[in-house]
């Protein structure tokens, strides 16, 4: 069982409550192209609000380093929270400091107040133990609400519950309590779907999900270094080549653990990477020097189809295809309508996520016919891994302490 002690539990009446959400959203040109971590930290601040807390929202923002970088401010993002919540928001230049006193002091409880981006700070990535002392000098409670920064021991992350009562705001215990279902103590057969690109990007994830899962479906990019390793013709399509002795070590794995893997037995060809490239279904001996697989062929996906009709438990990060360019999209799309009409029949828990993933279940229109979808990226993989993410035992950790 994920441990964690919930927000209910914590007295947060008239309290400065530091709430470390995720504000990382997509932005382009200064404007927020992605609202869905805005929406999603709503239940716990709302929660705080009618609790009269005074609430203090602490996160991350791209890359700055340790340093000010002005353009990744949280300052911008105060207004489209303000926008979500129909109630103003306040900003405070820094994260720690006598800034964020006053401006604490100054808080009445309901209201909310955004800090600025903790990576502005050194002691952040460090997880320097003065800088998370400092985070939590302002405050009286702790409530961790940002399981895609979960996989990071960070000041904000995991420094700062040493220092404060913790708790998990609603946000995190809804991603905890679906992914426990998954893969927790999981109906059995399990499978899981892993797709994408390259193998060299999920070799941890692929190596360990064959102990745990009852059959492993691989397609992407990375399924042809697995037909490579079996000696199938690829021709010209993204293959790791230097990989296929690790992907020959996977699969014997696989076998001494009993699990089963599934490879594309047809694929969908073409000559160039391109929306509307000419392309045309091969079996998986047929591959051309001059062909590049882009998707799997129509008898992969009645594969794929049957083996999710005789799973219970799903878990899936990335496509079956190069799926943002048409027709290559037709595998993916087919599979995850497939998924989302066994959940919605009650015959299957699926969970999906990770960046790419969440994008195609978008396009296939299904993202909320999954059990659930998680948009963490990194969290989600090293979950799926089975490795201990310190943000979350953390929260176990306090939930006893
Ligand atoms: P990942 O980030 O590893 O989940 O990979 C997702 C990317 O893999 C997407 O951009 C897909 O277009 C790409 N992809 C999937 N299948 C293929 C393929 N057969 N050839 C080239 N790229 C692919």
């Amino acid at each position: 069982m994920a441990a964690y002690r919930p927000l209910s539990d914590a007295d947060v009446h008239s309290k400065r409550v530091l709430v470390r959400v995720d504000l990382n959203v997509p932005m382009q040109d200064g404007k927020i192209f992605d609202a869905t971590r805005i929406e999603r930290i709503l239940p716990t601040i709302n929660e705080l609000r009618h609790g009269r807390a005074k609430i203090m929202l602490l996160s991350h923002f791209g890359r700055p380093k340790g340093r000010v970088v002005p353009k990744m401010s949280l300052g911008p993002i105060a207004d489209a929270i303000a926008n979500a919540l129909g109630e103003p928001v306040f900003f405070v230049d820094d994260c720690v400091g006598h800034k964020v006193r006053d401006a604490a002091d100054a808080l009445k409880p309901g209201r909310v107040l955004l800090l600025e981006n903790t990576r502005f700070h050194a002691g952040e990535e460090a997880n320097d133990q003065n800088f998370a002392r400092e985070l939590a000098g302002e405050a009286d409670v702790f409530v961790s609400d940002a399981f895609s920064a979960a996989h990071r021991a960070h000041a904000s992350t995991e420094g700062i519950t040493h220092f404060l009562p913790t708790f998990a705001g609603r946000a995190m215990q809804t991603e905890l309590d679906a992914l426990e279902a998954a893969l927790g103590s999981p109906a059995h057969p399990v499978v899981a779907v892993v797709g994408g690109a390259k193998v060299s990007t999920k070799l941890d994830l692929l190596s360990n999900l064959v102990s745990k899962v009852d059959m492993l479906i691989i397609g992407g990019g990375m399924a042809n270094t697995f037909l490579a390793a079996q000696g199938k013709p690829v021709g010209k399509s993204l293959c790791e080549h230097d990989l296929t002795d690790t992907a020959a070590k996977i699969m014997k794995l696989a076998k001494s653990a009993s699990c089963e893997i599934i490879l594309p037995t047809d694929v969908v060809v073409a000559s160039e990477f391109k929306a509307g490239a000419a392309s045309k279904v091969v079996g998986i001996n047929d591959v051309a020097n001059e062909d590049m697989i882009l998707d799997v062929g129509p008898d992969s996906i009645e594969v794929v189809a049957d083996k999710f009709a005789a799973a219970k438990t799903l878990v899936w990060n990335g496509p079956f295809g190069a799926f943002e360019i048409e027709p290559f999209d037709k595998g993916t799309v087919a599979a995850a309508q497939k998924a989302a009409e066994l959940v919605q029949a009650g015959k299957l828990i699926a969970v999906a996520g990770g960046g790419d993933t969440v994008a195609a279940l978008n396009a296939a229109g299904v993202a909320d016919k999954f059990t659930y979808v998680s948009t963490a990226g990194g969290a989600f993989l090293e979950w799926m891994e089975g490795k201990e993410l310190p943000g979350v035992a953390a929260l176990a950790a306090r939930a006893t302490a």
